[in-house]
């Protein structure tokens, strides 16, 4: 067990000045408080909107690969600090420490990601009707983005954002979740150091906003922040979407997931089975992508089931327990809110199982103060309508199909769609999965949690239609402008042939 003191002390020197009593901030590991802090009044958040925008009128002339210089140095400090944020991560919202590095080498690959994007935000020229006439797109600096963050990727998803809205020319505000700001002040405390080595002044390119949603909401509701990048509940979505259409600002959203792996007769149970156990007891069944559904064909369930839930006692058994322990596989829920919801959907789908394995508290004698729970499979005859809710556990269901077109309709019945996998070794099934699964992601004998940095992030229906990290995912971080130049001596000409003389 690290001294929480010291490592909070040694990433966050200035932690003092943000002590208060507004968040309580507990570790989730034993649910003993780590600080208390102050949450920032409306006139500091407006003074913060203010230096944002102020920052942009400098910041979005600095030439873009310069821009990814400061990227690439912030990355660097990532390095040389891995160990001690990873630790920090783990500590407050709870994952095992394997998956807090994992989630600090995530923020170190998408720097190097926006490194190289810093050359490359580049427009098409566009073959003109007219003569003598150039037409090009250029892809200008947007502005401030308000970055709100959910509390189980507390800096991962930070980063993501970040660290291509500053390559793209635009100052961050974050609002991280209330329930793990130590992680977002540590990485605040890391940026501002590059940033000042560096020459620039670090607190208006980036700034965190601490708060509760009460806090969200002002930065939602500003019109100086043309985009509100928001990752969380589907309700929190909900709640903030039309407040920022209603402004005409650009929304990203990355909202919940109830995603799903079929496993079709053909499948591989070697590359299905560790893929389903990742998929949901990995993260205490605690990120946006983990499997909460496991569609089986009816003439390999029974095999599929016998084999999940003896992997799933197993776990329960001996791999439940301190996340900064080794050999731990599934740590602690975020909190006792956590459990209840839990144990709620346990207790809503009891009268349609056939069987349920786990699913009980863990380690309550040891600490009686959080909420550790053995990971939940729940076997049903059919498809059920009370499966549409997101349940952020180790919380997994398995349902029987006949025909691979049930199967996908099954899938895309939920509201949500994040992620999907198919377990196949038929060609022919791949494809139509592809194709007529509903989620952002599909994948083919991947699981569902645990996606790369360089592919575009993000989900369909639900969960908001956001594109995140990878891909071209920069273009939502700028503003697109169409620009045609006449280079010619004679009369220049009107689109569509229309003739004006005047
Ligand atoms: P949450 O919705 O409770 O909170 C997320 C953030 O929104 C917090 O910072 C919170 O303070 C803020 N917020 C809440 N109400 C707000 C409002 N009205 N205005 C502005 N801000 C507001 O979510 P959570 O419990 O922290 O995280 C779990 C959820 O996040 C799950 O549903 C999970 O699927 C989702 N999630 C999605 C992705 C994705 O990329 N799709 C990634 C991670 C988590």
């Amino acid at each position: 067990m690290p001294d929480r003191d010291a490592l909070l002390t040694s990433l966050i020197p200035d932690l003092d000045r943000h002590r208060g009593d507004d968040l309580v901030v507990r570790s989730p590991i034993d649910g003993k408080e780590l600080a208390r802090l102050r949450a920032d009044r409306p006139s500091e958040v407006d003074e913060k909107i203010g230096r944002a925008v102020f920052a942009f009128r400098t910041w979005r002339d600095v030439p873009a690969p310069r821009r990814g210089e400061l990227v690439r140095r912030f990355g660097e400090q990532l390095r040389k600090h891995k160990e001690s944020l990873a630790t920090l991560v783990t500590l407050e919202c709870g994952k095992i420490i394997e998956e807090g590095r994992g989630e600090v080498q995530e923020m170190i690959d998408i720097c190097d990601f926006a490194v190289g994007l810093s050359r490359q935000l580049y427009g098409l020229t566009i073959a003109s009707e007219r003569p003598n006439h150039v037409m090009q797109e250029n892809w200008l600096p947007l502005g401030p983005v308000a970055i709100i963050s959910a509390f189980n990727f507390p800096v991962a998803v930070w980063s993501w954002n970040s660290a291509l809205a500053l390559v793209c020319g635009d100052p961050c505000l974050w609002k991280p979740s209330e329930k793990t700001p130590l992680t977002a002040l540590a990485c605040q405390r890391l940026f501002e150091d590059t940033a000042s080595e560096f020459g620039v002044d670090g607190n208006g390119l980036s700034q965190v906003v601490l708060g509760t949603g009460e806090q969200g909401a002002m930065l939602v509701q500003d019109p100086r922040i043309p985009l509100v990048s928001a990752t969380g509940s589907c309700r929190m979505g909900q709640a903030i979407a039309p407040i920022v259409a209603a402004r005409f600002g650009r929304a990203l959203l990355e909202l919940g997931g109830n995603n799903a792996i079929i496993v079709t007769p053909s499948a591989d149970l070697d590359v299905a089975v560790p893929s389903i156990l990742f998929g949901s007891v990995g993260t205490a069944g605690q990120r946006c992508t983990s499997t909460r559904r496991v569609i089986a064909h009816r003439s390999i369930v029974d095999r599929l089931f016998a084999t999940l839930s003896g992997a799933y006692r197993q776990i329960g058994a001996s791999k439940v327990g301190d996340p900064l322990s080794p050999s731990t596989l599934v740590g602690p829920l975020i909190d006792q809110a956590a459990y209840e919801m839990m144990q709620t959907a346990i207790e809503r789908i009891r009268p349609e199982a056939l069987e349920i394995v786990g699913g009980d508290r863990a380690l309550a004698d040891t600490y009686p103060d959080a909420a550790y729970v053995h990971p939940c499979l729940v076997r049903l005859g059919a498809n059920s309508k009370t499966l549409d809710d997101e349940t952020f556990a180790p919380l997994t269901y398995v349902i029987p199909y006949d025909t691979l077109e049930e199967a996908i309709e099954i899938h895309n019945s939920v509201p949500q769609g994040l992620s999907s996998a198919i377990m196949t070794t038929d060609l022919r099934e791949a494809e139509a999965f592809k194709r007529y699964s509903d989620c952002g992601i599909a994948n083919v004998n991947i699981g569902t949690s645990g996606a790369e940095i360089g592919g575009a992030f993000g989900g369909e229906k639900e969960t908001g239609g956001g594109r995140e990290s990878g891909s071209d995912s920069w273009k939502a971080y700028m503003r697109r402008q169409t620009s045609t130049t006449f280079f010619g001596r004679e009369k220049p000409a009107l689109a569509q042939g229309i003739t004006f003389d005047v």
